[in-house]
């Protein structure tokens, strides 16, 4: 390890003092290196709606001032002592966390997100020395070894920076609930998430139908391969599209007529929640009872899997339709995602901050 990295490193960030203020450019200190850290250049950091629910503190517990964005990509530029993966100019990503407890039995398997001691979160969370963490939005940032990822060769960085939640968050459940040839899955909600998700469901080899709310985003939903593209806005669709679908990805940030989206279950069919609305949901249990169909969630994804969404993505070309903005516009990028007005993922380049 060389020698200026034994002490802290002076890190410009975009923070917000408090909720819904707006951002500002402020200096922190990343931890000196230790032996198992590895200091990251930031390059480019994407906007996940996320951070503005976390910025705008609509899930309580905010930690102000806050320093949001867990979507980050950037290039090795020191590495502690005993570090072995990663080299001075990898380049390589950090998604939602950067510690857990290694031990319980969620993370032994490798799905450190759930770990029972509680996982660290890149940014608003409280490390195991209850140090605060900040994220993204941000120059550098030290992390364990073990919670960076490699990003292949085969994706630029400002492409891959989505990858690191919008893609891992949709890879996962579309994985684990097995949406492969010979299954119908519907993809809720085009945004950051969904638009990814259209791109996974359909390189597994599933049979893709996207709900957006209207039809303003048919020719790019086929684009990123969809089948079949409804507005839920007309209530024929959900007549038409009874009973149809194995597993529906909910990616909508805000909460929907749960009920009606069950109904467009088959019997034993599974609605998976990835957003994140504030606001509880309601149904009725006989949406479900009716059908033996399930309500399930789901939150980001391991490290490993991390990894192999990573490599998937290299290998199918999948990559996230962004818009690069600078450090003075993320203010600006917050109202547009707020208004569905972004086509699909705001990702800042570091270098203007
Ligand atoms: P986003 O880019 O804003 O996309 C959300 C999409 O939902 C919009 O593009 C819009 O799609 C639809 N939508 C928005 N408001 C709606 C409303 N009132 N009614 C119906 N549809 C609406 O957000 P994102 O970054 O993809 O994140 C989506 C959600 O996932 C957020 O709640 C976020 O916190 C959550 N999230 C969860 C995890 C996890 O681990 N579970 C990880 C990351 C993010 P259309 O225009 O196509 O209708
Ligand atoms: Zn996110």
């Amino acid at each position: 390890m060389c020698n200026q990295h034994t002490n802290t490193t002076p890190t410009r960030v975009l923070s917000v003092a408090k909720a819904k203020a707006p951002f500002e450019t402020t200096t922190i200190e990343r931890r000196a290196l230790r032996p198992d850290d590895v200091l990251i250049d930031i390059k480019f950091s994407g906007i996940c709606h996320s951070d503005i629910h976390s910025a705008f503190d609509e899930w309580g517990g905010g930690m102000f001032p806050m320093v949001p964005g867990h979507e980050i990509a950037g290039v090795v530029e020191a590495v502690g002592s005993n570090v072995t993966k990663y080299a001075v100019g990898d380049h390589v990503g950090v998604g939602c966390f950067v510690d857990s407890c290694g031990e319980c039995e969620y993370c032994l398997a490798g799905d450190e997100q759930y770990c029972t001691k509680g996982v660290v979160q890149t940014y608003n969370s409280l490390d195991y020395d209850g140090e605060q963490t900040y994220g993204g939005y941000s120059q550098k940032i030290v992390v364990k070894e073990g919670f960076v990822v490699r990003i292949p060769d085969a994706l630029e960085m400002d492409v891959a920076s989505p990858l690191l939640c919008a893609g891992i968050t949709t890879y996962s459940p579309l994985k684990h609930w097995n949406v492969g040839p010979g299954k119908k899955v519907a993809i809720v909600g085009m945004g950051g998430l969904g638009h990814v998700a259209i791109q996974f469901a359909h390189a597994m080899g599933a049979e893709v139908t996207v709900l957006s709310r209207s039809t303003n985003k048919e020719s790019e939903a086929l684009s990123f391969g969809a089948d079949h593209y409804f507005a839920t806005s007309n209530e024929e669709t959900f007549k038409e599209l009874a009973g149809r679908f194995d597993v529906i990805l909910n990616t909508v940030s805000a909460n929907l007529d749960v009920d009606a989206y069950l109904s467009l279950l088959r019997i034993d069919g599974t609605l998976v929640n990835v957003g994140a609305p504030a606001e509880p949901d309601q149904y009725s249990v006989f949406s479900l009872i009716m059908g033996r169909r399930s309500i399930a969630g789901s939150l980001v994804g391991g490290i490993k899997e991390t990894q192999e969404m990573l490599d998937f993505a290299a290998e199918h070309k999948i990559a996230p339709q962004i818009e690069v903005i600078n450090a003075s516009q993320v203010d600006e990028a917050y109202e547009r995602v707020l208004k569905s007005d972004v086509r699909y993922r705001f990702v800042i380049d570091v270098a203007t901050l």
